[in-house]
């Protein structure tokens, strides 16, 4: 069952120099995929994710989510669309700094004094190995624990679609194999996945592998 759909986006960023991260993308996102982008530093692997998650309007192009034209949406509709299907797991660190590990997960995703998505926090610093940090400021905590609260922070409402950037980044051997287990699990449950990563390990869990490269996506072969 298809969750979303890019029909040939474009997107240009005009800063002086017109760069095109992206020329001409289709892609098809069903439910359950597990979806890696790979591709070198630069090549728009990013904006991509950007665009698929509404931080970013395509130029071109058509991209349509749950059948409906992205573009129509107005601000409220995207930022509601955004809260309820979307996990974006962002490639920087982006935690409020005055609020605790904690307070950054329930404040983050608007589910203060809803007391199923409180204990679902709970149980995800467990599940990320943080929950003797649940209190810690962000400053207090080190590169890869703040990954694994990013990446907690990214399930708690249950997404439709996860938008991972480069989720192994900062993270040791082991956490970066349980993070991709974690995503893998989420994708037998119907959620879809698409994972920009550089580590073809990592790429080779996934049930279809893409390369991004000069504006357009390739499969890569077996
Ligand atoms: P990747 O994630 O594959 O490393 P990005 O999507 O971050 O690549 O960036 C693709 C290209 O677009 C890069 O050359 C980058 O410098 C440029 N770029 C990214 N964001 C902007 C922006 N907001 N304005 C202008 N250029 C940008
Ligand atoms: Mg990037």
């Amino acid at each position: 069952m298809e969750i979303c759909k890019l029909e040939h986006i474009h997107k240009d960023y005009r800063m002086g120099e017109i760069v095109t991260p992206l020329k001409d993308i289709s892609l098809t996102v069903n439910k359950g995929d597990f979806i890696a982008v790979e591709g070198p530093s630069g090549i728009g692997k990013s904006t991509l994710l950007y665009v698929m998650g509404t931080l970013l309007k395509a130029d071109e192009g058509i991209y349509t989510y749950g059948g409906k034209d992205v573009s129509q949406f107005n601000d409220a509709q995207k930022s509601e669309f955004r809260a309820k299907k979307i996990g974006f797991l962002f490639q920087d660190s982006t935690m409020i700094q005055a609020l605790t590990l904690r307070e950054n997960l329930i404040f983050t995703q608007g589910v203060g004094g809803n007391k199923k998505n409180l204990k679902k926090v709970d149980e995800l610093l467990y599940q990320f190995g943080l929950e003797d940090r649940a209190d810690f400021f962000p400053h207090q905590l080190s590169g890869g624990q703040r990954r694994r609260a990013m990446a907690a922070r990214c399930l708690i409402h249950e997404p439709e679609l996860i938008l991972a950037d480069e989720p192994t980044n900062d993270l040791d051997e082991h956490w970066s194999e349980e993070i991709i287990r974690i995503l893998k699990e989420q994708t037998t449950k119907g959620t879809a996945v698409v994972m920009v990563t550089h580590n073809s390990r990592w790429a080779g869990q996934a049930t279809r592998r893409l390369r991004l490269e000069d504006g357009v996506l390739a499969d890569i072969a077996e």
